[in-house]
């Protein structure tokens, strides 16, 4: 039935709060990240990086009232410019774990029926002793997270035509865009010598005519 790994850092006992209505108890830990803390492939707490976790534990008639804050940091990609994105959060969480045996007591409850509808299945519940803060972690922590993080607020993104990092180059333009100049500049190997692509062009034609005379 305990399938809770005590030795898992997102599992707490709480045998030394006990069951005494109003007892409380603080606990202070730093563990590891799990893999997969945010959103992914958009930005998420790297695996193996610390998390600071301070959590207030309180008996209260149902179960235990675990109320938190993490603090992580976090890592991901400009969705504009692609550049790497670092910060850190700091998230705050609170859920109630009921005791495994409160079942009836909350089929009982007044109002129980409302919840059913959108939370049924956010219903956490101690297994023996042990509770696993995974879930309710990772909800604070996806909660906190941008869905389109950028690198600054007004990061211009990238240039359509070329890929260039525009807040670079805030002047960062290309001539108007004719297609057959396009090709000439792209032919020319040396940075620096744009809009002289068609004088080289003629001399190299020019000594090439004159060598075959
Ligand atoms: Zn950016
Ligand atoms: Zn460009």
């Amino acid at each position: 039935m305990n399938r809770l790994d005590h030795r898992d850092p997102l599992v707490f006992d709480t045998h030394e709060l006990g069951r005494r209505p109003g007892a409380m108890r603080k606990v202070n830990r730093t563990l590891k990240a799990p893999e997969g803390l945010g959103i992914i492939d958009v930005i998420a707490v790297p695996e193996g990086s610390p998390i600071e976790l301070e959590l207030r534990l309180e008996s209260v008639v149902e179960g235990v009232l675990v109320t938190g804050t993490a603090e992580a940091e976090v890592e991901g990609e400009c969705v504009r410019c692609l550049e790497p994105v670092e910060f850190d959060i700091d998230v705050d969480f609170q859920e109630l774990y009921y005791y495994p045996e409160s079942e009836e007591r909350l089929a009982r409850t007044p109002g129980a029926e409302d919840l059913d509808e959108d939370s049924e299945d956010e219903t956490y519940r101690l297994e023996g002793d042990l509770f696993d803060l995974q879930p309710v972690l990772r909800d604070a922590v996806v909660l906190a997270l941008p869905l389109q993080p950028v690198c600054q607020d007004d990061c211009l993104g990238l240039c359509s035509e070329c890929g260039a990092r525009l807040s670079d180059d805030p002047t960062h333009h290309h001539d108007a865009a004719d297609p057959r100049w396009a090709a000439l500049q792209g032919l020319s190997a040396a940075p620096g010598d744009e809009g002289d692509g068609i004088k080289t062009s003629d001399t190299r034609e020019g000594l090439a005519e004159n060598q075959e005379k």
